[in-house]
């Protein structure tokens, strides 16, 4: 039989890159298959090495928020790379990111930009721990902030206090000083406050939880989270990563209006480039190198094709108020078709949208957290995504990923989109 392209590549790719892949996400380990190996992409459609278009719902995992090659990007990250593609010194380009960021994010008062959202949720943390002398911090079952040590941690069964390293390589040491909460429960959070009293520098989440699929902060969530950190002398971070210049152009914080005291970046910060930022109060930011103790440093940090590349999107976005509001209306109309199909395929289902940000839940439960998300369908989510893809659709390869919409994405996409959906859940519920 003859290979294709994308077939081929993955198997010279397996030769040298560990699973073929640079990053577990996109090898489609939970869907099967072989991964699409894409060549290039214009808009919201991008192009597999055989030539096939699909329309794309990936957006490189969000960053991708105007569309593949946005003219703007293109022409700066060109007109930049003209100047040198790095100095490692400081350029007037980083400031001008740095007040863009602020105009956006009110209360990011000052911003370090670093290179992924794993380095910006790390440091975030260490930051935490130096401005309050403490060292323990919470997070969610289910978020995800990156793979730094300290986010790899998954609680075992009752001992909450207590955690396992959910990866080989993570210490005994690192995982007790990780506690892990539950999703859109206060009370857990609490618990852990008062069992760990006076030891919790920080509380990290996904404002909108998108790595366990696409899970909204229940209403009070947020506030009792700001609350509790306030009573507990704890530094709130957002991990905006996802969420950032997404869901409204300051971000969930805008949207919910709570408002953390850090704030983490990554993704559409950077145009496609690679960049991540965390940034919040003044006084938390100034014990950051040089100003303050708290060690961090990165010799591309601040590169000037990544802010340039940045600079342009995020301009687009703060100059183009009515971008946030096309792209709401056009998620808002799948979201509505998607549930119509759904109902008419007499499938159980649970689906979210937040903003631009979407997915579907194969389950008959409502999903709140992560043991929730995990009673979907698997196995109907795998069949459902290789019809989509048979149907030139590109979903994210997991049931456990939100969905990105780009304002590139026409009606027509739309439709066609929901007619591959029909037929593939025709196909999904008869096997
Ligand atoms: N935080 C969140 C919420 C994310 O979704 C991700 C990546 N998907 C990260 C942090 C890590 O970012 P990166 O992959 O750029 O290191």
């Amino acid at each position: 039989m003859l290979l294709n392209k994308s077939e081929f590549l993955f198997n010279r790719a397996q030769q040298f890159i560990p699973g073929g892949v640079n990053s577990p996400a996109r090898a489609f380990k939970s869907v099967g298959g072989i991964p699409v190996f894409f060549n290039k992409a214009k808009g919201s459609i991008i192009t597999d090495e055989d030539g096939n278009e699909y329309i794309d719902y990936v957006g490189s995992w969000g960053p991708m928020i105007l569309g593949h090659a946005y003219p703007p990007v293109v022409k700066a990250v060109q007109d930049a790379s003209f100047n040198s593609t790095s100095f490692g010194a400081p350029t007037e380009i980083e400031i001008n990111m740095a007040e863009l960021v602020q105009r956006m994010v009110p209360n990011v008062e000052k911003v370090r930009m670093v290179n992924s959202g794993t380095e910006a949720c790390m440091s975030a943390i260490r930051v935490a721990r130096g401005y309050t002398g403490k060292e323990k911090i919470i997070k969610f079952e289910g978020n995800y902030h990156g793979h730094g040590d300290a986010f790899l941690i998954k609680a075992g069964s009752g001992a909450l206090t207590l955690g396992q390293p959910s990866s080989p390589g993570v210490t005994k040491g690192t995982a007790k000083d990780t506690l892990n909460a539950d999703y859109n429960n206060l009370e857990s959070v609490e618990k852990l406050l008062k069992e760990n009293k006076g030891d919790v520098a920080a509380i990290i989440l996904e404002p909108v939880a998108g790595n366990m699929g696409c899970i909204p902060p229940e209403p009070g969530f947020l506030e009792g989270l700001r609350e509790l950190c306030n009573r507990h002398e704890a530094v709130l971070i957002f991990d905006e990563v996802m969420t950032g210049f997404r869901l409204a152009r300051g971000g969930a914080q805008e949207r919910f209006d709570v408002w953390a005291d850090l704030v983490t970046f990554g993704k559409i910060i950077g145009g496609g480039l690679p960049v991540g930022a965390f940034g919040g109060k003044k006084d938390i930011m100034d014990v950051v190198a040089p100003m303050g103790p708290v060690y961090q440093a990165g010799t591309l940090s601040g590169n000037p094709l990544a802010m340039s590349a940045g600079l342009a999107q995020l301009s687009a976005l703060e100059n183009h108020p009515e971008y946030y509001v096309e792209l709401e209306e056009k998620t808002e109309y799948l979201e509505k078709r998607m549930r119509l199909l759904l109902n008419e395929h007499e499938i159980d289902y649970d689906m979210h949208r937040v903003g631009s940000m979407t997915s579907i839940f194969f389950t008959s439960e409502t999903v709140t957290n992560f043991s929730t998300a995990n009673t979907t369908n698997q196995e109907l989510f795998r069949i459902f995504f290789h019809e989509m893809l048979n149907r030139g659709v590109y979903l994210p390869p997991s049931p456990f990923e939100s969905w990105f919409l780009a304002n590139s994405l026409t009606y027509e996409m739309l439709d066609a989109t929901l007619t591959a959906a029909d037929e593939a859940l025709e196909v999904a519920k008869a096997k």
